[in-house]
């Protein structure tokens, strides 16, 4: 960086992330912080009490031993204790690694000790998994249990419960002072080749990301929003809920280890929650709920929903059943994670019907502080004329810049853009649509077909409960697509009237020349359709004559 000719005279107050605690406690003092806990029961405390108690978890890990720069692990539910352990272990200058425990226990085991975990603050739910890994865990010191001695589980592991542990000092304790540039925490992608590899924000990327993320265009958080993140914080980086919420000062609803459909419902309607964000499939199972016991959603005025492709049919039965506005959004672990988030500008503010469902099929606009660039194979630039794909690229300051341990090598170009891996097109507007991954477009007679627009137009299908499309060898077109479905409860689809049905609606060419039907779609610990498996699932598979 060159020094300034003249520089600014404003305080220099670094960006840290317990800034944004302390803001919600004096601001937001009694804001509600509603828990499903994991012993059951639902409980409420305030950004105030959280403050304070973050603050003495802070004190008893120093007074523990964990130093500046150490890694503390979580492998926890969404709930007030998880937000505790975020803030505390950063309040003491530590590093917040969440873990996400849908991973193979083995993945899991791998990625604590290449983070050098010193110890794991964990739900009482994943304390038979870590006895199942702890033989292979290298540098975990202490197990923290998130419950109190009465609803300690007996284990063999060196585990204190997390209340009577915190309870042994007092919350007289100061946020250590730190360099916003300073890691804050850490999360691992969840790719599907490879080891995972581990991305690292700072303070400053925290903040600055929580800010731009919660503005009107992109999330629109507000004190008077009730929100409820049942996105897990050990999915990127929690979708950075854990900063916008308390920063705008909003409610936070945590709906703990139940994230079936009835669990969720029973939150957003007890609660009066405004807001929630989610994958898919999540949304899917709510969706079916509200179908079959005729409830609905009074409360609930936006729901975000990204990870993967929001298909239309879910977009319009949220839209015009449930009268929920959907905010489809895109981002992904290395990016904090927001990318992008479709919300209207007035240059499409007036659409509606169908039009408004073709800009909700896009992924967005991007926030300040994601620039981002289309190219060809080559790097060059793409045209943004809303058809013409190419690799997406992105840069700004909440973009992670290596991975952890410099894994991976340089990740990014010239310019300084990170390659996603995202295979896009961005019209004149600035509305970005994710057409695939870069690994699973299909390509066919040197054309590329799109297999997240074709699963789209099937899960439009009454008797389709979900789709997914690989592409197939193919002896005249290299490879042609094929599409997976799993029917609906009660249903079973017609492989003809799911063509039919998809006919029209996609140039010739795109459509599939198979359809199988299957009781499952394999899904990744994110809850991504996992194309490496389905691939493998149908390696043998030739097309009919
Ligand atoms: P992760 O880091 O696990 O969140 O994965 C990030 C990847 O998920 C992105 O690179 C995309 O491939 C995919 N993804 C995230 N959001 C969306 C979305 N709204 N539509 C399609 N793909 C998405």
């Amino acid at each position: 960086m060159p020094s300034p000719a003249m520089p600014g005279l404003m305080q220099d107050w670094p960006l840290t992330c317990n800034r944004i605690l302390d803001h919600a406690a004096i601001q937001h003092p009694n804001r509600d912080i509603v828990s499903r806990s994991v012993e059951g029961e639902i409980h409420r405390t305030t950004y105030r009490e959280l403050r304070a108690r973050a603050l003495r978890l802070a004190k008893r890990l120093e007074k523990w031993g964990l130093k500046e720069g150490e890694r503390a692990a979580t492998l926890a539910w969404n709930t007030w204790r998880h937000m505790e352990a975020w803030y505390g272990v950063m309040g003491v200058g530590g590093i917040y690694h969440t873990v996400n425990p849908r991973l193979f226990p083995d993945q899991i085991a791998w990625i604590v000790n290449h983070a050098e975990d010193r110890l794991i603050l964990v739900d009482s739910t994943f304390v038979p998994l870590l006895e199942n890994i702890w033989p292979q865990l290298k540098t975990i010191e202490l197990v923290v249990v998130l419950t109190n001695a009465a609803h300690m589980p007996g284990t063999s592991l060196p585990a204190v419960p997390y209340e009577e542990w915190l309870a042994e000092v007092d919350g007289d304790f100061a946020w250590k002072a730190l360099d916003e540039r300073a890691a804050a925490g850490m999360c691992y992608t969840s790719g599907t080749t490879g080891n995972p590899k581990g991305v690292v924000y700072s303070h400053r990327s925290n903040v600055l990301h929580a800010m731009s993320a919660s503005v009107p265009d992109m999330l629109g958080l507000s004190s008077r929003d009730r929100v409820m993140p049942v996105v897990p914080l050990f999915h990127a980086n929690g979708w950075s809920l854990a900063f916008s919420a308390p920063m705008a000062g909003s409610a936070l609803v945590l709906p703990g280890p139940r994230m079936d459909g009835e669990a969720i419902w029973e939150l957003l309607d007890r609660e009066h929650v405004t807001l929630t964000a989610a994958v898919p499939t999540v949304w899917l199972m709510l969706l079916q709920y509200l179908e079959t016991t005729g409830m609905t959603l009074p409360w609930l005025e936006r729901v975000v929903i990204g990870g993967s492709a929001c298909p239309r049919a879910m977009t319009e039965k949220f839209e015009n059943v449930y009268n929920v506005r959907v905010m489809h959004a895109w981002g992904m672990t290395e990016m904090s994670p927001i990318g992008s988030v479709c919300t209207l500008k007035p240059e499409v503010a007036d659409v509606d019907g169908s039009a408004l469902l073709d800009i909700q099929e896009k992924q967005g606009h991007a926030p300040f502080g994601v620039e981002m660039k289309i190219t060809d194979d080559d790097g060059n630039p793409r045209p943004w004329d809303g058809r013409t794909f190419g690799r997406l690229k992105v840069r700004g300051p909440a973009v992670a810049s290596s991975y952890f341990k410099g894994d991976g090598g340089e990740i990014l170009d010239d310019e300084g853009y990170f390659d996603t891996g995202d295979v896009a097109h961005i019209d004149e507007f600035g509305y970005m649509q994710i057409t695939d991954r870069a690994k699973d477009v299909i390509k066919s007679g040197g054309e590329w077909i799109s297999t997240i627009d074709l699963e789209n137009i099937a899960v439009g299908h009454p008797d389709v409960a979900e789709a997914a499309v690989i592409g197939v060898a193919h002896p005249k077109w290299d490879e042609r697509p094929l599409l997976v479905i799993v029917p609906r409860e009660g249903k079973s689809p017609d492989k003809a009237d799911v063509l039919a049905f998809m006919d029209g609606k996609i140039a010739k060419w795109w459509m599939p020349n198979d359809v199988v039907i299957v009781d499952e779609i394999p899904h990744t610990a994110t809850g991504k359709i996992k194309k490496t498996k389905l691939r493998e699932q149908f390696s043998d598979y030739s097309f009919p004559d």
